[in-house]
């Protein structure tokens, strides 16, 4: 049997479009979401990435800005310009594409960023909030993930869930969100033991690691959910995920890459943004 691939395409159309809807209301009463997004210096994939960013802000009918600056920028100047956008009222979020320049400190930049502003959710306080279940903004990548385990009817709820990584955007989050719905988690990483065994314990399997095809059918149990959120390129220069292709026929739920957890990410990002531009003004719903 061949897992159900489950869609992050469609789902991310479909937020995309109550959040264009939630803005023309927004914007009826004066209100209009805006992001700021500052890229320093020329690497590629970051540029793709906040082309696709300046994207999604039209199709969401949000105010957007965008501040290119060269690889020479100081932190100095850098951190100027974002307690300059902290002030704006035109700015309900702020997002400095990672990495940065080597000699700019990336945790002095979220630590600038206002954390009522910040819909990335790196800074502290957002982390901390995040941490005691209690918070505005999730981090992108693993609020995805949990909007496409609820569109999927998947509930975390009492299942085993191993999230393989633990870095502060993916995994760590990634296995809070889960905690939170109640999920029993493991946090996986390099020196965890016999990886696979514990692999193989999950009801819902998440693969944040960086290396293609890492994830194969022996570390699956029969039946699992496995989340892909890798973003790797093979041999042959095409973009694939952490998990193997032949996972397929033992999952019953899998995210393809691309076109599963990947497209969510930045409509998780969209939707941050309508949430800081409401918190902002002291709109709860
Ligand atoms: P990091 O490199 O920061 O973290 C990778 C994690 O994998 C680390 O915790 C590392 O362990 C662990 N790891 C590495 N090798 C092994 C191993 N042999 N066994 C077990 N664990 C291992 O990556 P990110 O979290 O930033 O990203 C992970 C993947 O997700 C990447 O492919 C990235 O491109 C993708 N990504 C996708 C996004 C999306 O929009 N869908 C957004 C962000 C990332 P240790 O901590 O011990 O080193």
């Amino acid at each position: 049997m061949s897992a159900v691939k489950m869609d992050g395409k469609a789902l991310s159309a479909k937020v995309r479009g109550s959040i264009l809807a939630e803005t023309e209301k927004l914007k009826a009463q004066g209100i209009t979401p805006g992001l700021a997004v500052i890229i320093v210096g020329n690497d590629p994939a970051s540029e793709i990435y906040v082309r696709n960013k300046e994207k999604a802000c039209v199709e969401c009918g949000f105010y957007s800005e965008k501040y290119a600056l060269p690889e020479e920028t100081t932190e100095e100047q850098l951190l100027g310009l974002i307690a300059q956008l902290n002030e704006s009222p035109q700015i309900s979020g702020i997002l400095c594409q990672m990495p940065v320049p080597k000699h700019i400190s990336e945790q002095a930049v979220i630590d600038a960023i206002d954390p009522r502003k910040d819909v990335d959710a790196f800074h502290p306080v957002n982390v901390g909030k995040i941490m005691v279940g209690n918070f505005d903004f999730v981090p992108c990548t693993p609020a995805g993930v949990m909007e496409l385990l609820e569109e999927y009817k998947i509930d975390p709820k009492g299942k085993e869930c191993v999230v393989i990584g633990r870095s502060n955007i993916v995994g760590k989050p990634m296995s809070m969100l889960l905690l939170h719905k109640h999920g029993t988690v493991t946090i996986c990483h390099s020196r965890t033991k016999d990886l696979a065994e514990v692999c193989r314990r999950a009801d819902i399997l998440v693969a944040a690691v960086g290396k293609a095809g890492f994830v194969t059918p022996d570390m699956v149990k029969e039946g699992a959910v496995v989340i892909d959120v890798g973003i790797n390129r093979n041999a042959e220069g095409k973009v694939c995920g952490d998990v193997d292709a032949a996972v397929l026929d033992k999952a019953s739920f899998m995210t393809p890459v691309p076109g599963g957890a990947g497209p969510m990410t930045i409509t998780m990002l969209m939707k941050n943004t309508l949430k800081a531009a409401k918190v902002q003004r002291g709109i709860s719903e």
